[in-house]
């Protein structure tokens, strides 16, 4: 009998739908097809001039070899600052972790906590690789669904629904991929008179979106709003999203010393530090002049204005205007039961998605990925002519759509 090769751990986990789709709308336009890719989850703006010197410095510096595990001193110690100054929490450097990406911070606390059978609940619609990480550590993903009526929000209620003596997290991505929702203060502290109840569940609160907020509301974590939660919160953030470093790969975490320890223990024996260079650079960012944010803030709130806009007018999709990220997530269920020019009928958010990519060439994700079918994430952090040019495809498909009826009807 042969042994089998891959490890079982593998099994149950999936490949990350959105570089997938993203990969397959770049092979297209690479074919010479005109894709509008609304998949990206990134910013389209260059890492800021002043970050990038300052690597270049780092290089010519020398600081070219290993550093601590869990970052420089003067980045962790950066770190602590910037949650003082921005989210008024106080932690100590020798709390802070960095890693490679939020990703790999992410990565590293599930490591370092789930044990098999240990759930972790997610609300939907959720990140695509929260489940897939509990589950390669043997915990068990518990979703709990939202509705656009509730803002993609969980409730209290539903929380504290969810919690079974075995909950070890509980998975907060405020602001939201792939809503873009925001929670508020209020929702934060009522989620957070739940949590009082059940001091055995821990917090991981995924603020990477933090700075891509609009309308002038103000970001909120939940350490902040709960103090009470502090000693069992990890609030983890980056370098990707706020400053546009996708590629650099500098992620955080800050939260209870144990913890911190014990994720130090999972990154140094796997990565080690992150890149030093990519350290230096974002110490430069942190500290840096940060401006720059006030008009990329306002370019992305344009955008997310058209696009809401143009994708409201498109028959059969309904999209809330949300306050933060570079995401809309219209609901494409009024499309269901429609036929298309070839005569397939619509049935879910995938078939969507496929109809788009190959006969409009535009690429965007079916909720089915973030565990919300009926629904399709777009982003919109691309140039505003590719924007208003797959709105339009997007509008253009819906209108050539019939319905199942009408068809017959029309044929007689
Ligand atoms: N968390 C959320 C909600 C994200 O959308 C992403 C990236 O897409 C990450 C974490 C990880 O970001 P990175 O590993 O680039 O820091």
């Amino acid at each position: 009998m042969t042994r089998k090769f891959l490890a079982d751990r593998l099994d149950n986990v999936k490949e990350s739908a959105t570089l997938k789709l993203n990969a397959r709308a770049k092979e297209l336009k690479a074919q010479g097809n005109p894709v509008v890719n609304f998949t990206v989850g990134e910013p389209d703006f260059d890492t800021p001039a002043f970050v990038r010197e300052a690597a270049k410095t780092a290089i010519d510096k020398g600081q070219t070899r290993y550093t601590p595990v869990a970052g420089t001193d003067a980045l962790r110690k950066a770190v602590a600052d910037k949650l003082k100054r921005e989210n008024n929490l106080t932690y100590a450097p020798a709390q802070v972790i960095v890693g490679t990406g939020g990703k790999q911070v992410l990565f590293n606390a599930f490591a370092a906590t789930l044990n098999k059978g240990d759930e972790v609940i997610i609300p939907a619609p959720f990140w695509v690789s929260y489940p897939e990480m509990v589950t390669m550590f043997e915990g068990t993903p518990v979703i709990v669904k939202t509705t656009a009526g509730q803002g993609f929000k969980i409730s209290p209620a539903a929380l504290d629904a969810a919690i079974t003596p075995n909950t070890k997290w509980l998975v907060l991505n405020t602001i939201s991929n792939p809503t873009g929702e925001v929670y508020s203060c209020e929702e934060l502290q009522a989620l957070g008179e739940v949590l009082k109840k059940h001091p055995h569940v821990y917090v991981l609160s995924d603020d990477i979106y933090e700075h891509l907020i609009y309308n002038g509301k103000k970001f909120a974590t939940i350490a902040e709003v709960v103090p009470e939660l502090y000693e069992r919160t990890l609030t983890m953030n980056g370098a990707s999203k706020g400053y546009a470093m996708t590629g650099w790969r500098i992620g955080y975490g800050a939260g209870p010393l144990p913890l911190i320890r014990a994720m130090a223990v999972v990154q140094g024996q796997s990565t080690s530090n992150p890149s030093s260079i990519s350290q230096a650079a974002a110490l430069a960012a942190l500290e840096g002049d940060q401006s720059f944010l006030n008009e990329w803030r306002a370019t992305f709130k344009k955008r997310r204005d058209l696009a809401a806009d143009m994708l409201n007018k498109a028959s059969g999709l309904s999209c809330r205007v949300p306050e933060g990220a570079f995401y809309v997530f219209p609901s494409c269920a009024g499309l269901f039961g429609k036929v298309t020019e070839e005569g397939k009928v619509l049935e879910t958010d995938t078939d969507f998605a496929n109809y788009l990519l190959d006969k409009y060439h535009v690429a965007i994700v079916p909720g089915t990925e973030f565990g919300a079918p009926g629904y399709f994430r777009i982003s919109y952090a691309l140039d505003d002519a590719d924007l208003k040019r797959g709105c339009e495809q997007i509008q253009k498909a819906c209108a050539a759509l019939t319905p199942a009826n009408g068809k017959i009807a029309s044929g007689m």
